[in-house]
């Protein structure tokens, strides 16, 4: 192997003809988010210093560009007299639902560690003069587990474990677009050996190899939530995610179809959550052309107190909660949704002005929404007013955008976006997938359950990229797979990738207009219209059907201009995306088949549930008048105590797909088949995503002497 000239620290294998740049290293994180990052300085310093990043870009994803009001880290309680434990802090994360106990008590037992680290590099969270870490209470939250820097809490985690994976001289290599995973092996034998990469900095002129091979014997897979498959999204720009390529390669899913969606606006993307509902603004909506302005929520909640209450409780219930949609702060999100989704409508946020009357009549506010108003000392004024006097800060945030919104000025449009994928990719208590090597960490792996506290996301990323680091650092030494066998392995994989982008282009040269594009568009409207937030059996079915069309003809489809560097990279972004909704789709079919009910942030259709109630007043029982779809029945937790599991069984024959999903034989005598592989139809070139649901792994009741512990550790060191 010689040297590529453009790209440092590589050697040049020839597969197939085409000279291809090959990176070779232990172990190579994927993405440069706050999980990214902290999982490769966590393997530096536990001595694993031969690691490379890749990533697509490395300013892009959610931890860098995302935020809210005052963005919220969970943690372990530092402070006062409150008593809390790692046992206590394992089952509030456990009661979540759906969720592994050995993740759970794993979340607990590194907060401290994962938090005072972040602290020790730099992320200014708050302590009081004694360096106590003051909490608050989150949402799902029974103590005050809490703390935040302020709206860029991950932002700041991101820019400080960076400057240390600089410091440590870990090489990281931008622009490269995830394409597909290289493993060996099937079933349980299934070992990660490497992954090809797009450069999407390269043209596609024959002159360089737009591909990069990586030799690796570990993955750490932090490329986020798979945040494409939505139009409606408050996931920022250029956040992609790349779960399909793991799927294609056999790595199971978990808990997919539980996502958290919020009331957020769209241009720019920020969740409107804490003072921006606290200060009662007015909503509005308008026809797409911006007129035909009017208050919508008015149709449905008559009294004005109630009204100005419900959207207050906004301000902390900030997800979409399903639970609150039946007589509480939910209906809003509904109510956005039918303007937006239903009607075809536009909606805003005017702070200019009161809802309904000019003036602000606090009296009729609900006491626990006055209360905290008048302890703020804001019972006054128009939204704005209020605002400014709260939380500066939230006002200036808007006008410091690009392009910018001034609040006194304009409103500011907004919708129920999805924010978060609480399910991901398959892990196990070292974060490590199905796939031997693989392991998926933060938002792209699948650690919690249904309802998760707020902060616990970051917590959750930081402790698997620790966990990951640990076990490769301590179990996972070994170098990469030679260079013959690797060229073996990566050449039905490469042969694929390239036979997509040229069907694609000579479509394209033959004249049939680009559509990437198009498609990209197409998907993420279906997925946000019909698998949002609002989701029936029907709306579910509707969808897998286009979905799984536009995946099977996908390479009889595509059109790509080979002269776009974009194009080329959006051939396999959309099938990436293609994948994975088709596999979230089949899920959530699944789901309902499995008898699953409204839960978490989603609303179910069911014909025989029932409608949001009027929720106060002497009508209180009643329903109100809402079209069909929002009839749900809550699942009250009857699956909280099961888990399910989702694998993508790859088409025989088709070049570089999957050669790791387990099937139903090779499963683990404890964990039930998965449902309807036996009869696999194997042609289908959309692949079959099959699933089974397990008993949630208990929280572990380890031996806590400590002499035993000890010993074990000592002489087997066999905590891994
Ligand atoms: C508006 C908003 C508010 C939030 N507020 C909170 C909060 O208050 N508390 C909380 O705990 N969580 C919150 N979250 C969730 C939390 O921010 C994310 O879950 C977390 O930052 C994800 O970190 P990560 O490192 O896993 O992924 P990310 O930070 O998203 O990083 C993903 C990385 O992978 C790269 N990548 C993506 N796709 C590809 C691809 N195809 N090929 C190559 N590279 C790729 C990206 O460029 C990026 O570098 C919020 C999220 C949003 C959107």
């Amino acid at each position: 192997m010689t040297t590529a000239q453009d790209l440092p620290g590589t050697e040049t294998l020839t597969i197939d003809d085409l000279d291809v740049p090959v990176v070779s290293a232990n172990t190579v994180v994927v993405g440069t988010g706050s999980a990214g990052f902290c999982a490769a300085d966590r393997l530096w310093e536990l001595g694993q210093e031969d690691v490379v990043m890749v990533t697509d870009k490395v300013g892009a994803g959610a931890s860098r560009n995302a935020g809210s009001d005052k963005q919220t880290y969970y943690k372990l309680t530092l402070s006062g007299g409150d008593g809390d434990s790692v046992h206590e802090m394992a089952q509030t994360l456990f009661s979540g639902g759906a969720m592994d106990g050995d993740n759970a008590l794993a979340e607990a037992a590194l907060s401290a560690r994962c938090f005072l680290r972040l602290c020790d590099l730099g992320v200014p969270f708050p302590q009081n003069r004694y360096g106590e870490f003051i909490g608050y209470k989150t949402d799902h939250d029974p103590r005050r587990r809490a703390t935040s820097v302020g709206p860029y809490t991950s932002r700041s985690m991101v820019q400080q474990l960076e400057k240390k994976v600089a410091r440590n001289g870990t090489p990281i290599y931008d622009n490269c677009r995830v394409i597909d995973l290289i493993v060996r092996g099937e079933g349980a034998e299934a070992q990660i050996a490497g992954l090809l990469v797009l450069r999407t900095d390269v043209p596609h002129d024959g002159q360089r190899s737009p591909y990069l091979l990586l030799r690796c014997a570990n993955i750490v897979y932090a490329t986020g939530g798979p945040a494409g498959i939505y139009a409606t999204r408050v996931f920022p720009n250029g956040q992609w995610g790349a779960s399909g390529a793991a799927y294609r390669a056999g790595v199971h899913g978990k808990g997919v179809t539980e996502w958290q969606f919020g009331l957020a606006s769209i241009k720019p993307r920020w969740n409107v959550s804490g003072t921006y509902m606290q200060v009662i603004p007015r909503f509005v909506s308008t026809d797409a052309d911006g007129g035909d302005e009017r208050e919508f929520l008015t149709e449905v909640i008559g009294d004005y107190g109630r009204l100005m209450s419900l959207v207050f409780l906004k301000g902390y219930q900030w997800p979409f909660d399903v639970r609150k949609a039946r007589d509480g702060s939910s209906l809003i999100d509904l109510l956005v949704y039918r303007e937006t989704v239903l009607r075809g409508r536009r909606v805003f946020l005017d702070f200019r002005s009161n809802p309904v009357r000019e003036t602000f009549d606090h009296e009729e506010l609900e006491p626990e929404a006055r209360e905290y108003l008048e302890k703020a000392g804001v019972l006054f004024g128009t939204p704005i007013e209020r605002l400014r006097a709260m939380n500066e800060p939230a006002y200036q945030f808007y006008l410091d955008k690009n392009p910018y919104v001034d609040l006194e000025q304009e409103m500011l449009e907004v919708d129920v976006c999805a924010q978060h994928n609480n399910g991901g990719l398959l892990v196990d208590r070292w974060w490590q997938s199905n796939v031997a090597g693989f392991f998926p960490v933060g938002e792209a792996g699948g650690a919690h359950g249904v309802y998760r506290p707020g902060g616990s996301a970051l917590n959750s990323g930081q402790v698997g990229a620790t966990r990951a680091a640990q076990f490769i650092a301590a179990r996972r030494t070994e170098d990469p797979l030679g260079t013959e066998e690797f060229a073996a392995a990566a050449a039905p994989v490469l042969a694929g990738a390239r036979s997509l982008a040229e069907v694609a282009s000579d479509r394209a040269a033959a004249g049939t207009p680009d559509n990437t594009g198009e498609l990209l568009t197409a998907v993420q409207e279906l997925m946000s219209a019909k698998a949002g937030p609002v989701r029936s059996a029907d709306s579910i079915a509707e969808a897998l059907a286009q979905v799984h069309t536009w995946l099977t003809g996908y390479s009889e489809l595509v059109s790509a201009d080979a002269t776009s560097r974009r194009s080329m990279n959006r051939t396999f972004l959309v099938r990436d995306i293609l994948t994975t909704a088709y596999i979230y789709l089949s899920a959530m079919a699944d789901y309902v088949a499995h008898g699953g009910r409204s839960r978490g942030s989603v609303l179910y259709t069911d014909p025989a549930g029932d409608l949001p109630l009027v929720g106060y007043g002497p009508h209180a029982e009643q329903e109100l008048d809402l079209p069909e779809l929002f009839r749900f029945s809550l699942d009250g937790g009857e699956l909280a105590g099961q888990v399910q599991e989702t694998a993508w069984l790859a088409p025989v024959g088709t070049p570089g797909a999957s050669v790791g999903a387990q099937a139903p034989s090779e499963a683990p005598v404890t964990e039930p088949a998965f449902a309807a592989a036996a009869e696999r139809d194997s042609t289908d070139p959309a692949g079959q995503p099959v699933f089974r649901w397990r008993p949630v792994r208990p929280i572990p009741a380890d031996d806590d002497f400590f002499e035993n512990v000890w010993r074990e550790y000592r002489e087997h060191g066999n905590v891994y």
